[in-house]
């Protein structure tokens, strides 16, 4: 087989994208027998991880993939297919699967930097040795920040407010991984309190 299935434990990934418009429909997954078929039927058909069957793409809704070409990359171990899709390639009704854009602007970078140090256990990062303190800790050094804004604000130094206005965002993201609680979570509820006239 010039298709290496053994790196994956027998699965390949197989990209799926429109053959006219290039647009990246989905990703999924195919065994040796999910590809023979898929070049035999000129269908897609995957191998399902969570249906743990081949899985013809369109089976239910009849939102089939023609194959229009396979191409395989350098090392072999996975596929890319142009196909004509019947209908919505996303069982939620999305032309793609591809649909949700993930907000990568600066306080959700410093939410990943965060947890990549505790998921981690980065050694000498004080944000997950904080972590490690436990709860009560956290919760009790983002009171001290509050404390030290509060304390700012009276003050003439704008650059000492805003250096606290930092240290408690800073700790308040250290606070809300700690209860598992993510940033987007936070803004949903902000969000839902805008009264729009
Ligand atoms: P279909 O293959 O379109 O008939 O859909 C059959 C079932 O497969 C659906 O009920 C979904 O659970 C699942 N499914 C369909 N399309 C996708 C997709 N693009 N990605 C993941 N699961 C899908
Ligand atoms: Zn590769
Ligand atoms: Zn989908
Ligand atoms: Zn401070």
């Amino acid at each position: 087989m010039r298709i290496d299935f053994k790196k994956g434990n027998g699965l390949v990934p197989v990209i799926i994208q429109h053959k006219d418009t290039f647009q990246v429909l989905m990703l999924g997954y195919m065994n040796e027998a999910a590809y023979l078929k898929t070049v035999a039927e000129k269908q897609v058909t995957f191998y399902s991880r969570s249906k743990k069957r081949l899985w013809t793409k369109g089976e239910e809704s009849g939102n089939f993939l023609n194959v229009e070409s396979i191409q395989l990359d350098c090392d072999k171990d996975t596929l890319l297919i142009k196909a004509d899709p019947i209908g919505p390639t996303c069982h939620t009704g999305n032309v793609s699967c591809f649909s949700t854009l993930i907000d990568t602007s600066f306080l959700y970078e410093l939410e990943a930097v965060i947890s990549d140090r505790i998921n981690n256990n980065i050694k000498d990062s004080y944000t997950n040795e904080l972590y490690r303190k436990g709860i009560n800790k956290v919760a009790q050094k983002v009171g001290e920040e509050a404390v030290e804004l509060v304390i700012e604000a009276k003050d003439e130094d704008i650059d000492l407010f805003k250096n606290e206005a930092a240290d408690l965002m800073y700790h308040y993201l250290i606070l809300l991984k700690a209860k598992n609680v993510n940033l987007k979570e936070i803004e949903g509820v902000l969000k839902g309190r805008i009264k729009r006239k």
